[in-house]
């Protein structure tokens, strides 16, 4: 049959351009990706036929070989696992799929432009954030050909390439089942003889050191070496004994004190197809009536598309057989950054989803699994602050989500978060500081939503609480909206929205002199009260005198159980209805503008000016936390027409 050429999509293409023009400077690693590809083949191979006998595969001796080639400089990897159709392989190969190429690309192009005025170190540690596979194989070759035949089908499929813009694909018949990567290796560099990839020495260390935890065997075949004449005499076909090169050991079933943090670190990016170290590796070993060993590893970052895809990373082992890759019955939503391994002894290894999820012991499972990433989180923030900052910075939103859905962990979540608040521009704090720092008289946790740091810090809501010395939490992510209603507390003290309801500050005695006070005030003010309150009645549900105001005019505030806007504009975004619900108007008495309208509206209560300003009051309290007046045009009007006036 012969061969029709394509071309790669796009981004692939671009992306391949610079793997041929190699920018990764551990070029190493492309036999890792080769290997870690084969043995995900091998493993499907082997779910796929416990579930169905009829697929017709051999599956008695599944391996990974390797072959090197001195004379014809090639070095194959092959295996005999699941293997690709022809759609796959156009569908898989030729194009890329995860989600932000497109962006991951273009930052690599200009990150390899910067690398030549000197800066080659980002370029990496893009890839290593992206992680490239099977292209990565054009790092050290010339030319690729997959030759691949899918378990169950009949004939087979070579997909070969130089890695500049086009492959070529042909229907072959005669393909062993799994999948064959064959590297025309670029010449060799004469003082680089580090990079020989057709030396077995060379392939034996970088297996043990990035593949040595593969459970499947991984042999090393070298094609023309002696061993080869010796098994011609015994009437093998020539062919060269092949040489084990992995010890297969279950990480997770090795003592702590055997393994290196670099092992663990080479499964977890096996595991997640993620080039970066993990942030934190964590152990759980679970003895007594229901066995079993975890690996769990918190990636540094969230590998592309991971989070929007809602996919979790957690394998399910049976007595050393991987059964499932994506078990989401072995961790929480709110944890579905997590990678990792869970090897149950007393499952069977043909157990279904269904059954899986009512399982009790999967169920004590899973609570235990989210504890002991709960109490790592606390225990880094304490022990390594840094990188629980930089795992927070990426993560800390999609932890929050479980003081939503998981209200039985929710004391164990609140330790493992941090929150911004007004008592450090810079660190932040847990509950339990704040708890610790609260000021004498001080019943409430207080804090503020909104779309940013300094938008909320600068919110006319904080005026009183700063003059006070009170500390406020500033909560800017969107899920912060929901989970402070479903939290009721904490440690007995309830979390207030400065933004809710009357703002009572300070101790008792504070507050009886502060009624006092206001009681005169609001006796001075009650006129110009009822006027605004009937003025402003479309849109405001009620003008009263503030107490949390010491330098701005007026702000607007919710009644204690409405909505905030926030949480409604995110209800508004999904697409729901979001019932109407009118807010307060708090001004300000101490404030020369609301003094000099009260003292307008106490001379003459039907002024033609008078209702502009109530209005232009309402407007200004609107945009100081970000709002908009329900009116702008009409707002910017009424402002031109008094900046005129003063002219
Ligand atoms: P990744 O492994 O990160 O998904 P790759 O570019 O390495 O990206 O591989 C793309 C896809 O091609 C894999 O997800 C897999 O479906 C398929 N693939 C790659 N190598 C093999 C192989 N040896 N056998 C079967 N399928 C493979």
């Amino acid at each position: 049959m012969t061969a029709e050429t394509f071309e790669f999509q796009v981004e692939a293409s671009r992306l391949l351009r610079m793997m041929v023009h190699s920018i990764y400077s551990n070029k190493d690693v492309f036999l890792r990706e080769l290997v870690s590809n084969s043995s995900d083949a091998l493993d499907k191979l082997r779910i796929e036929a416990l579930r169905d006998d009829s697929l017709g595969a051999d599956v008695s001796d599944l391996h990974i070989e390797i072959e090197t080639d001195k004379d014809a400089r090639t070095l194959t990897v092959r295996d005999n696992g699941i293997g690709m159709s022809r759609e796959e392989v156009v569908g898989l190969i030729g194009t890329i799929a995860k989600s932000g190429t497109a962006e991951f690309v273009r930052k690599l192009e200009e990150a390899q432009k910067a690398g030549e005025a000197g800066d080659p170190a980002s370029a990496e540690a893009l890839i290593g954030q992206f992680g490239v596979g099977f292209y990565s194989a054009f790092m050290v070759a010339d030319e690729v050909t997959l030759l691949t035949r899918r378990a169950g089908e009949s004939s087979g499929t070579r997909w070969t390439s130089t890695g500049e813009g086009t492959y070529t694909i042909e229907t072959v018949g005669d393909a062993p089942q799994g999948t064959s990567v064959i590297l025309k290796l670029k010449p060799e560099d004469a003082d680089d003889r580090l990079f020989d990839y057709t030396a077995p020495w060379k392939i034996r260390e970088i297996v043990k050191r990035y593949s040595d935890f593969i459970t499947w065997p991984i042999r090393l075949v070298e094609a023309g070496a002696e061993g080869a004449e010796k098994d011609a005499e015994d009437g093998d076909g020539g062919k060269p004994e092949p040489e084990a090169i992995n010890s297969r050991k279950a990480l997770w079933a090795r003592p702590r004190s055997e393994v290196s943090d670099e092992e663990y670190h080479e499964l977890y990016k096996h595991i997640s197809h993620d080039w970066t170290d993990p942030l934190e590796t964590i152990r759980v070993q679970a003895e007594g009536t229901f066995e079993y060993q975890a690996l769990l590893f918190l990636p540094a970052r969230p590998p592309q598309g991971v989070l929007s895809q809602d996919r979790r990373g957690v394998q399910l082992y049976v007595k050393r057989v991987l059964i499932m890759e994506e078990c989401e019955e072995l961790v929480p939503a709110y944890l579905r950054f997590v990678k990792g391994v869970v090897d149950a002894q007393d499952l069977s290894l043909n157990i279904s989803r269904e059954i899986l999820q009512q399982d009790r012991h999967i169920q004590l499972m899973r609570r235990r699994l989210a504890k002991k990433v709960l109490s790592t989180l606390k225990e880094m923030r304490k022990a390594r602050p840094e990188k629980y900052a930089d795992f927070w910075r990426e993560f800390g939103a999609v932890v929050k989500e479980g003081l939503i859905n998981d209200p039985d962990n929710r004391d164990a979540i609140l330790a493992a978060c941090s929150f911004d608040s007004t008592h450090d521009a810079e660190g932040t704090t847990t509950l339990a500081e704040y708890a610790e720092r609260m000021k004498e008289g001080q019943e409430h946790i207080y804090y503020l939503t909104g779309p940013s740091r300094s938008a909320v810090e600068s919110s006319p809501h904080m005026e009183a609480f700063r003059d006070k010395g009170l500390e406020v939490l500033v909560l800017t992510d969107p899920v912060d909206e929901v989970w402070v209603d479903a939290v009721p507390d904490f440690q007995g003290k309830k979390l207030l929205s400065i933004a809710k309801g009357e703002a009572e500050l300070g101790t008792e005695e504070d507050k009886e002199r502060a009624e006092a006070e206001r009681e005169r005030q609001r006796e001075e003010y009650a006129g110009l009260l009822e006027w605004m309150t009937e003025r402003l009645g479309d849109e405001v549900k009620e003008v009263r005198l503030s107490s949390r105001l010491t330098v701005s005019p007026a702000c607007v505030v919710s009644d204690t159980d409405d909505m905030t806007p926030g949480l409604r504009s995110m209800f508004r975004a999904m697409g729901q209805e979001v019932p109407e619900s009118k807010r307060i108007l708090e001004i300000n008495p101490g404030h020369p503008l609301i003094t000099g309208l009260r003292e307008a509206h106490a001379e003459n209560a039907s002024a033609p000016d008078l209702e502009g300003m109530a209005e232009l009051v309402h407007g200004m309290a609107l945009l100081a936390e970000g709002g908009m007046p329900g009116d702008p045009a009409r707002f910017t009007r009424l402002m031109a027409e008094r900046l005129e006036r003063s002219l």
